[in-house]
């Protein structure tokens, strides 16, 4: 079969890959495609949370109306017991973009799907990368796909890596990472009845082994999640439901709050959450897009806000580059490392304020942390 030539071909279906096929239609790069590993949206969510300002990246992408009327749950704020017993308060009051957004997000992947195939865009799903091979200068790559009826071959001359944490185009072409941390979060999702969590703010609180997040989301339902080390994760089975509510029995505000409540504990989903920077996050023909590019601690929610801005400034330097000839990679690359170090420094801060528990593993590693970072192939 004739390999499907393109102008850009995104890999990765998710925010950052319909975030960077909306920004280049838009941009009038309309010879693009989307190809998707999976068959679908994912269904494991973890209950991610998106900050007021995100309205302004939803408005660029034309995409702000489309979103208010998807049922997402407004985020009033945020309180956290951070570096203390006592719950302090950051509400979204007094910002200027309103409030955020506690997001279902198989919904909210759904939701650009959809707008990506009303703009015209193909996405091939079932379509996993399985090789690269650059072509002569100008001419890009030929990717190599494990699809559902075998194998497919396609041309681009730019490709868009926003497969996520792997970053499988980066990694096939050798683009290496700088790992600075290394998470583990246990997720679950637990019906509750009408009215047992009736606060909209996001409610975050330590633990001797880490920090517990807690978030109302659509369908009467709220997220909870641990975020610990992965070696305290193995010692106390806190992949098990008897460890894991053990565990949340232990906080002094988010398991009281729910001690009446009967919990239809849903499925554990366990993520691994390598906080680390692609140290190069483009090259000649390629651009790497949120996760593929960076990953940040989730305790910021900044993950997808990031994975939307970068699609746009990735599809302005695509667009400079096929349009005009004219290179801006080095401002891409030079903007991720900034916002990278820029989290990094706040992530530091946040850490260090906590001193309740000095003997604790998780603790006096995240403060003893050699901040520099060390480089991992992938
Ligand atoms: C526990 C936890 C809590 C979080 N909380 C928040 C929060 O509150 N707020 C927030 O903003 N962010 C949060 N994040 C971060 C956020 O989830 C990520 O930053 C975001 O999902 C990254 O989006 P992405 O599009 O880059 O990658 P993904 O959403 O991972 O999408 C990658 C896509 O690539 C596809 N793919 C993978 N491999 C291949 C391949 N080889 N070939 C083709 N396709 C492939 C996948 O099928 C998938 O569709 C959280 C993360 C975790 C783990």
């Amino acid at each position: 079969m004739k390999p499907e030539a393109f102008d850009v071909a995104i890999l990765g279906a998710g925010v950052a890959g319909c975030a960077t096929a909306l920004a280049l239609h838009a941009a009038g790069i309309d010879d693009i495609a989307l190809f998707d590993a999976g068959a679908s949206v994912r269904s494991d969510w973890v209950g991610e949370s998106l900050p007021p300002d995100v309205s302004g990246l939803l408005k660029a992408l034309d995409l702000w109306d489309l979103f208010q009327a998807d049922g997402h749950e407004p985020c009033l704020g945020s309180c956290a017991a951070w570096g203390g017993p006592d719950l302090g308060y950051n509400d979204f009051l007094s910002n200027m973009s309103g409030c955020g957004w506690h997001i279902h997000r198989p919904r909210f992947d759904r939701l650009l799907r959809r707008t990506v195939a009303a703009r015209g865009i193909p996405l091939r799903t079932c379509h996993r990368l399985a090789g690269v091979e650059a072509l002569a200068l100008e001419e890009g790559f030929q990717l190599r796909f494990s699809a559902e009826n075998g194998e497919r071959i396609a041309i681009a001359r730019h490709v868009v890596d926003a497969t996520g944490p792997r970053g499988a185009f980066a990694r096939s072409v050798g683009s290496p990472s700088v790992r600075y941390d290394l998470l583990v979060f246990l997720t679950a999702t637990v019906a509750l009845a009408d009215g047992a969590w009736p606060s909209r703010l996001t409610m975050t609180e330590t633990v001797e082994d880490g920090w517990w997040y807690a978030a109302a989301i659509p369908g009467n339902r709220l997220s909870l999640a641990f975020a610990t080390d992965p070696k305290i994760s193995r010692k106390r089975r806190l992949d098990r439901p008897g460890g894991w509510l053990k565990s949340l029995a232990a906080t002094r505000h988010i398991g009281p709050r729910l001690a009446d409540t009967p919990l239809g504990l849903g499925p554990l989903v366990v993520r691994a959450v390598p906080v680390s920077a692609r140290e190069r996050p483009c090259g000649a023909g390629w651009t790497a897009v949120g996760d593929a590019a960076a990953i940040f601690d989730p305790l910021g929610s900044e993950g997808l806000y990031k994975a939307i801005e970068d699609g746009i400034r990735a599809a302005e330097a695509i667009h400079a580059s096929l349009r005009h000839h004219e290179d801006r990679s080095d401002d891409y690359a030079r903007r991720i490392a900034a916002n990278t170090q820029d989290h990094l420094a706040l992530r530091q801060h946040f850490y260090a304020l906590e001193r309740q528990w000095p003997e604790s593993l998780f603790w006096t590693n995240r403060l003893s942390k050699d901040w520099g970072g060390s480089r991992v192939a992938n």
